[in-house]
C-alpha cells in the first residue's frame, strides 16, 4: 500500500487498545511522517475486519502534543537514572521504616501482560506485600470471584463463535451496542442470518442494545438475583433441568434450589420485586427453558454491585442446572471492559491473586510461586483492594504509591477522597503515556511510558484469546516500556537476579513457564496453562497468531471452550452451585437523596478520555457530560431539557446537561463516567459515587448511588468556537471539546461580567498577533451578545452568550472552520448562527465515521422516503463502517 507521496507503508498487525473485545487491527504505518491508516484485521477471529468508531479513529490519537516525553521529579525534567533512583530509594526507605505494606502499586487493564507480570512479581514476590491491585477491580472482579466460586477457576467457558451458534442470547447489564460494539455487530449479523435467534436485554435502561431485542426487561436496579433465583425455580418446576448433568458434574444443587425457592415464588411476585410485567417475566423464563443453546452475556451492570458476585453466580446456577455450559452456542460469558483485563487476571493483577491463576487462599500456591521465583520474601496474604488501598493512603497506612497507566482521581468511587489521599501521600509515582491527567497532576515523579502505537507485547481478550500488540513507531521522546521501568526500579532495589529481562519475549516465556509449573495436565491442577510458549523464540513471538488458552502439550493450538467434559477445577472436580439469598443495595434512596444514580459508558469515548478526546470525530456525538432523567422526574425537579443540573450525593457533586428521556426509569438518573477536570469543570461522576463494595469481590457499587438533583441557577449560557486553544478564567461551568480545526468551549455561570465586550476581547484577543476583523451584535435589554473574529477571510473565533439556553446549534458554525475561506453569505449569517438560505445544517453528529448529522439523515428519510438503515447507508454512508450508530439511525426512522 502507498501513501499520498508514494512512500511504501509498513503493514503491521496489532490489537485495539480499548475494550475487551480485543479486535485485530491492520495498521499501515508511515513512520517518517508519524501517520497511520487503520483497518480491521480480516484474519483476526475476534472481529474479522470489523472495528467500531473508537478503533477506527486510533490514527487520530497518536499525536505527540499530549504525551509525557521525559521523566520529571517534582515538576522538573530529569534523566531516567535520576527518576528511577528516586523511585527505588523512596520505596526502599519507606519499606525499611514502615514495612512492605506501606508501599503499593495500582495498575491498569491497559498494561500489557508482560508489564503486569513484572509489576506483580516485584510487589508480591520480592517487596513482599500483596499491595498490587488494578483498575480491573472496578469492572470485573465480581465475575472473577463468581467464576472461581462456581468453577474453581477464573475461566470464561465459551467464545465469540458461540454468538453465531446460539439459539438465544441474553444481554444482562450490558449496553453491548456501545460498550462492546464489534461483539454487538456479530450478534446483529447472527440475528440477520437466523431470525429465530431470540435476543433478550435485561437492563434498567432502554439502551441502544434494545434495538435487536425480542424482549427488553427493564429490571429495577439491583434486583437481578431475585430474577435469576426465580428462573432457577421455574426451570425446576417446568422439569427443564438436566438432571444427569447436575448429578454427574455439580455439587450444592439441593441447598441452592431451597434458597431459590425461599427467595422467589410465582412470576407475578417476582415481577413486582423486579418492577417488570409478569407476562414479560413468564416469556423470558419460557424461552430460557425451551432453548438449549442459551448464552448469557453480562458486564458492568452485573459486576458493579454490592452483590455483584452473587449476581454472577445466580446466572451461572441457571446454566449449570440446564447443563448449558462448555458446548457450542451456550454458557455464561462475561464481557470484559478493558483490552487486557484478562491478561491482568492471568498474572495476578488483583490484590488477592498471585500469578498464573494462583492466589493467597492456598498456601501450596504461595510456596509454588516462591519456588518458581526463587524468593523467600514472597507476600503471604492479600493486599488492599482498590477502594481500601486509597483509604489506606488517605489514612497514612500506605505512604508510597506507584500508579501505572490509569487515572484513579477520576475513575474510583468517592473520587474527591482519592484526590485528597494522593495530596496527602508522601510519595506518588505515576507512569503514563499522557502528560496532563487529573492523576499525573498529583504525582511527585512522572515516568513516561510507551503509548499504544509503540508497545510490544501481549493482551488477552474476553474469550481468552492472547493477541500481540506490536510496535508501529519508535518510542516518543524518552518513553520506555512499563516492564522496563519496573525492571530498572527492581534492580535498584536489590533484585537484579530476578529482573534480568531485556526483551518482552523473555517475560512472556517466564509467564508461560510459571503457568505450566507443577501443573500436571492429567490431574488438571490449574486451567490457565500456556506452557507451550515457555520456550517460544523471538521469531515465533513476533509472529504469534491470536490463540485461546490453554495452550499446552494437550492443546498446542489452544482451545475454544472449556468444561465440555464436565470437569471443573474445584477440589472435587465438580462445578459448585452457590445458594443465593438476594440482598438489596447497601445505600438506598432516602428523603435527602431520593434518586438512584446509575453510571456507564458512551459510544465514542473510552474511560477517562485521555486518548479518545484527542480524536475530533469522537467528540462530536456526545460532547458534554449529561444526565438522563425521565420526563416526569424532570417535571418534579423543575428541570428543562438541555439546561444544566447540579447532582449531589453524600460524597460529592457534579454538573451535567439535562437530557429528558423515557428510556430512563422514574426515580433513576444515568450519567456517563468519562469526563475529567481536563475537559470539564465539574464533570467527574466518580466524585459522587458510593464507595460501598461487594464483600466477596471488593468491586464498588458504581450503579447505585442515592443522589438529589436540582437546576443549576445559571444567569447566562454561552459558547466559544476558536481556531486556537484559549486560556481564560474558568466560569463555574466549562467544557472543553477538541474539534476538526477548532476548539469548543461550552460555558455557564451565575455571575455576569461587567460588559461582555470587554470579557470577549480579553479572552479571544490573546491568541493571535494580527488584527482580525470583528463582527458584533449586542442587545443589552435581552442580555445577549455575539461576536465573531475573521482573519484572512477565515473564521478565527466566534462567541455567543444569552441568559437562556436559546443559542444557535453548533454544527453549522463548527463546519466553517474547515473551510479555506468564508463565502459572503456565510459571513453575513455568522452572528445569526444559522446557515444561509439554501445551505443545510447537518445537526448533531450521529455517524462519527462519516460525520453524518441528525438533520441530514432526517432530511434524506423525508425527501427520499428511505425505510431502513441499509437504505440510509446506501444514500449517505452513515452506519456503513463501524455500525455503532445503527441503533440511532433506526430510532430516527
Ligand atoms: Fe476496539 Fe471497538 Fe473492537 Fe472494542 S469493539 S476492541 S473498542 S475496535
Amino acid at each position: 500500500m502507498s501513501s499520498d507521496n508514494d512512500i511504501e507503508l509498513k503493514v503491521v498487525h496489532t490489537t485495539c487498545p480499548y475494550c475487551g473485545v480485543g479486535c485485530g487491527i491492520t495498521a499501515h504505518v508511515d513512520q517518517e511522517q508519524h501517520r497511520l491508516q487503520i483497518q480491521g484485521d480480516h484474519c483476526h477471529p475476534a472481529n474479522f475486519g470489523r472495528l467500531c468508531s473508537k478503533g477506527s479513529s486510533l490514527a487520530d490519537t497518536i499525536e505527540l502534543k499530549s504525551r509525557l516525553l521525559e521523566p520529571t521529579v517534582y515538576g522538573r525534567e530529569c534523566s531516567w537514572s535520576e527518576a528511577l533512583d528516586m523511585v527505588a530509594d523512596s520505596f526502599t526507605s519507606t519499606i525499611k521504616q514502615y514495612g512492605p505494606d506501606a508501599v503499593a502499586i495500582y495498575g491498569s487493564g491497559q498494561l500489557l501482560t508482560e508489564d503486569y507480570y513484572v509489576a506483580n512479581k516485584l510487589m508480591k514476590g520480592f517487596i513482599g506485600s500483596g499491595n498490587m491491585d488494578t483498575n480491573s477491580r472496578l469492572c470485573m472482579s465480581s465475575v472473577v470471584a463468581g467464576y472461581k466460586r462456581a468453577f474453581g477457576a477464573d475461566t470464561v467457558p465459551g467464545c465469540y463463535d458461540d454468538y453465531e451458534q446460539a439459539e438465544m442470547i441474553v444481554l444482562i447489564g450490558s449496553n453491548t451496542a456501545w460498550c462492546h460494539p464489534v461483539s454487538f455487530q456479530r450478534i446483529r449479523a447472527a440475528k440477520e442470518n437466523n431470525p429465530d435467534l431470540k435476543i433478550v436485554v435485561i437492563d434498567p435502561r432502554r439502551t441502544a442494545s434494545c434495538e435487536l431485542a425480542d424482549l427488553h426487561l427493564p429490571i429495577a436496579i439491583g434486583s437481578d438475583t431475585i430474577l435469576f433465583n426465580s428462573l432457577l425455580n421455574y426451570l425446576n418446576q417446568q422439569d427443564a433441568l438436566d438432571q444427569q448433568y447436575i448429578r454427574q458434574h455439580t455439587e450444592g444443587w439441593a441447598e441452592t434450589l431451597i434458597s431459590a425457592q425461599t427467595s422467589s415464588s410465582d412470576s407475578a411476585r417476582v415481577a413486582e420485586h423486579c418492577r417488570l410485567r409478569p407476562q414479560d417475566v413468564e416469556l423470558f423464563f419460557n424461552w430460557f427453558a425451551s432453548h438449549k443453546k442459551v448464552m448469557s452475556l453480562f458486564s458492568q451492570g452485573i459486576n458493579q454491585s454490592s452483590s455483584g458476585t452473587d449476581k454472577v453466580n445466580s446466572i451461572i446456577n441457571c446454566h449449570l442446572a440446564t447443563g448449558s455450559i462448555g458446548k457450542p452456542g451456550m454458557g455464561p460469558f462475561s464481557l470484559t471492559g478493558q483490552p487486557n483485563a484478562m491478561g491482568g487476571r492471568e498474572v495476578g493483577g488483583l490484590a488477592h491473586q498471585l500469578a498464573a491463576h494462583m492466589d493467597f487462599s492456598n498456601s501450596k500456591d504461595i510456596e509454588r510461586v516462591a519456588r518458581f521465583w526463587n524468593t523467600h520474601t514472597i507476600a503471604r496474604k492479600p493486599g488492599y483492594a482498590a477502594v481500601d488501598l486509597f483509604n489506606a493512603i488517605h489514612d497514612g497506612k500506605v505512604k508510597a504509591i506507584w500508579i501505572m497507566g490509569t487515572n484513579p482521581v477520576v475513575s474510583l468511587p468517592n473520587a474527591d477522597k482519592v484526590k485528597q489521599a494522593l495530596q496527602r501521600c508522601d510519595f506518588v509515582v505515576v507512569s503514563d503515556c499522557i502528560s496532563e491527567t487529573d492523576t499525573t497532576a498529583l504525582a511527585h515523579v512522572k515516568l513516561p511510558a510507551l503509548g499504544w502505537s509503540e508497545k510490544d507485547g501481549t493482551v488477552t481478550n474476553s474469550e481468552r484469546r492472547i493477541s500481540r500488540q506490536r510496535a508501529l513507531f519508535e518510542p516518543a521522546g524518552s518513553a520506555k516500556p512499563d516492564w522496563w521501568i519496573v525492571t530498572q526500579v527492581a534492580r535498584r532495589m536489590g533484585y537484579e537476579h530476578a529482573f534480568h529481562y531485556t526483551r518482552s519475549v523473555e517475560i512472556f516465556r517466564e509467564h508461560a513457564a510459571l503457568s505450566g509449573y507443577e501443573n500436571n495436565p492429567q490431574q488438571q491442577v490449574r486451567d490457565f496453562d500456556i506452557s507451550a510458549f515457555a520456550e517460544i523464540s523471538q521469531h515465533d513471538y513476533d509472529h504469534l497468531q491470536p490463540t485461546q488458552w490453554p495452550v499446552n502439550h494437550e492443546y498446542p493450538e489452544g482451545l475454544q471452550r472449556l468444561f465440555a467434559d464436565g470437569h471443573f477445577f474445584t477440589p472435587s472436580g465438580k462445578a459448585q452451585f452457590i445458594a443465593i439469598t438476594p440482598r438489596r443495595p447497601v445505600n438506598l434512596p432516602n428523603q435527602d437523596y431520593p434518586l438512584i444514580l446509575n453510571t456507564g459508558r458512551i459510544r465514542d469515548q473510552w474511560h477517562t478520555m485521555t486518548r479518545t478526546a484527542l480524536a475530533a470525530n469522537l467528540n462530536q456525538h456526545k460532547p458534554e457530560p449529561f444526565v438522563e432523567i425521565h420526563p416526569l422526574d424532570a417535571q418534579q425537579y423543575q428541570l428543562m431539557h438541555n439546561t444544566l443540573a447540579l447532582i449531589e450525593s453524600t460524597w460529592g457533586k457534579m454538573m451535567a446537561r439535562v437530557q429528558l428521556t423515557d428510556t430512563q426509569q422514574q426515580g433513576t438518573l444515568f450519567v456517563p463516567m468519562h469526563w475529567t477536570e481536563q475537559y470539564a469543570s465539574h464533570g467527574r461522576i466518580g466524585a459522587l459515587v458510593n464507595p460501598v463494595v461487594d464483600p466477596i469481590s471488593n468491586q464498588p457499587e458504581s450503579k447505585h448511588t442515592p443522589v438529589r438533583i436540582k437546576t443549576y441557577p445559571a444567569a447566562w449560557y454561552g459558547f466559544i468556537l476558536s481556531r486556537h486553544p484559549l486560556k481564560f478564567k474558568q466560569p463555574e461551568y466549562l467544557i472543553k471539546v477538541t474539534g476538526e480545526q477548532f476548539y469548543r468551549y461550552e460555558m455557564a455561570g451565575e455571575e455576569v461580567p461587567e460588559t461582555w465586550q470587554a470579557w470577549t476581547r480579553h479572552v479571544l484577543c490573546n491568541t493571535h498577533h494580527e488584527t482580525p476583523q470583528w463582527q458584533e451584535y449586542i442587545d443589552p435589554s435581552m442580555g445577549t451578545y455575539r461576536a465573531a473574529r475573521i482573519l484572512d477571510n477565515q473564521l478565527e473565533s466566534i462567541f455567543f452568550v444569552a441568559p437562556t439556553i436559546d443559542l444557535p446549534e453548533r454544527s453549522w458554525l463548527t463546519g466553517l472552520f474547515v473551510k479555506p475561506v468564508l463565502k459572503k453569505d456565510e459571513r453575513l449569517a455568522l452572528l445569526i448562527g444559522k446557515p444561509p438560505l439554501g445551505t443545510q445544517d447537518i445537526g448533531p453528529i450521529v455517524c462519527s465515521c462519516f460525520n453524518v448529522g441528525e438533520k441530514t439523515i432526517q432530511a434524506a428519510i423525508k425527501e427520499k422516503e428511505l425505510k431502513s438503515h441499509q437504505e440510509i447507508g446506501l444514500c449517505l454512508k452513515a452506519g456503513t463502517n463501524c455500525g455503532s450508530c445503527i441503533p440511532e439511525i433506526k430510532a430516527l426512522l
